[in-house]
């Protein structure tokens, strides 16, 4: 029977598809620290007012402005100092007219005061201060709910936890904190040729460098990666290894290899045959083939076996997936538009992804390639700061083409 080709995809088609079967996961309570870069899964309002109190933010003295009126360095206002008040202690003395109180940054302000002047601008003389500028009513005075009122809402339900929301959440007394739960995503490597990182090279072998590239970029996204090995390419070992997986309660599963046309790729048959299957070729170059679907009920990408396709799939289909899940609503990395200043003579009519490496140089970024581009040639990524995209259209790049670059090391 003859096979029809799989369909063709743009790069925006498949990910569409990809993406309108992934929704976010249920909320958990997670300790403050591990909160960071997830999605809030909560409204937080403050239970307090932040300050709590009205407090100093300078070292000098608690003063009344009235008392500071016309002063200067040639006529200072001469003060009576009653009292002193540091940081985490209460004021023993209050200051009535005619007085000052030595206060220290944070500490609350004493009654009767309405300004603070700074120790720079003030000389003492044993009990006496002498108080060198004017002080406004209200300076140097952080009043009791400057930052944050007490009921207000501070952090909505859907912003990313950056470590200033950490800070705000510990200042609002929050240990733990809602948030969307971590996706966990079933690595499975597949191929007689692929052996384990501490296996001997046997001849005809391979290291398993898919596996733990996709679980770095599983980690580096908020993901949890379920380490399944190598299946071999054979449909029982596939298939038990899957079965594996989705014992482990995974929330997506991801392969690498067996997808293309090879008389040993397995990996479409096997979805096909245990779950729901979709095959497509995308316009894109590296990563041609993906093979998409459901299994157990989890969303299943196969993603192809060269080193490099399987990373920028990773990038391409699901980094978005995984920050879906994890309850992100924006996952487009930045880009620049940088004067690529190497030529490409030819290329097919695909999304090409160029490794290179991107720098600002006299007021433009350049880009330029970090090697060779054979979808195997990890080094090259890994010189890599960015893929510069060149659109499905041109039949070629001269040199210093202006071209639009993801770059990889910015943005979730
Ligand atoms: P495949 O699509 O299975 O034919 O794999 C394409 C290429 O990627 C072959 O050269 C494989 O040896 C290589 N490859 C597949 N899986 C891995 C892996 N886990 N680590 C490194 N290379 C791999
Ligand atoms: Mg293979």
């Amino acid at each position: 029977m003859p096979i029809s080709p799989p369909p063709m995809l743009s790069v925006e088609e498949a990910l569409e598809r990809v993406l309108s079967v992934i929704r976010p996961l249920p909320p958990e309570r997670t300790p403050l620290l591990d909160a960071l870069g997830r999605v809030l899964a909560e409204d937080v309002a403050a239970a307090e007012d932040l300050p709590p109190y009205a407090n100093s933010a300078m070292d000098g003295y608690a003063v009344q402005a009235a008392d500071t009126v016309g002063a200067s360095r040639d006529r200072p206002a001469r003060l009576r100092v009653v009292g002193m008040v540091a940081a985490g202690h209460v004021p023993d003395a209050e200051v009535a007219p005619g007085t000052a109180v030595r206060i220290m940054t944070g500490a609350p302000l004493p009654p009767g005061a309405d300004a603070v002047v700074p120790v720079e601008e003030t000389e003492t003389s044993g009990d006496w201060v002498d108080i060198l500028t004017e002080a406004p009513t209200g300076q140097y005075v952080r009043p009791a709910g400057e930052d944050v009122t007490a009921g207000e809402v501070v952090l909505r339900r859907g912003q990313v936890i950056r470590p200033q929301e950490v800070g705000m959440l510990a200042a609002l007394g929050r240990r733990e904190v809602a948030v969307v739960r971590r996706p966990r995503v079933a690595i499975l490597a597949t191929g007689d040729e692929v052996v384990e990182i501490d296996a001997p090279l046997a001849p005809g072998k391979i290291r398993n460098a898919n596996s733990y590239s996709n679980a770095a970029q599983v980690l580096r996204y908020g993901g949890q990666p379920v380490m399944l090995g190598i299946a071999g390419d054979r449909v029982e070992d596939l298939s038990a290894k899957i079965e594996l997986g989705l014992s482990r309660g995974v929330d997506l599963f991801l392969t690498s290899g067996g997808v293309s046309v090879g008389d040993f790729d397995l990996v479409k048959k096997v979805l096909a045959a245990s779950g729901e299957m979709h095959f497509w070729r995308v316009r894109m170059k590296p990563g041609k083939p993906l093979a998409f679907g459901h299994i157990g009920g989890v969303p299943f990408l196969g993603l192809p076996g060269n080193p490099v396709s399987v990373m920028v799939s990773f990038e391409t289909f699901a980094r978005p997936a995984i920050l879906k899940m994890s309850g992100h609503t924006a996952w487009e990395r930045p880009t620049v538009r940088a004067r690529l200043l190497d030529a490409i003579p030819r290329k097919d009519g695909r999304r090409h992804y160029l490794r290179v490496r991107v720098a600002a140089r006299n007021g433009e970024y350049v880009a330029r390639l970090t090697g060779g581009q054979g979808s195997g040639m990890l080094s090259s990524l890994v010189k890599a700061n960015g893929l510069a995209v060149i659109p499905e259209e041109w039949a070629q790049v001269p040199a210093g083409a202006e071209v639009s670059v993801i770059l990889l090391d910015e943005g979730l």
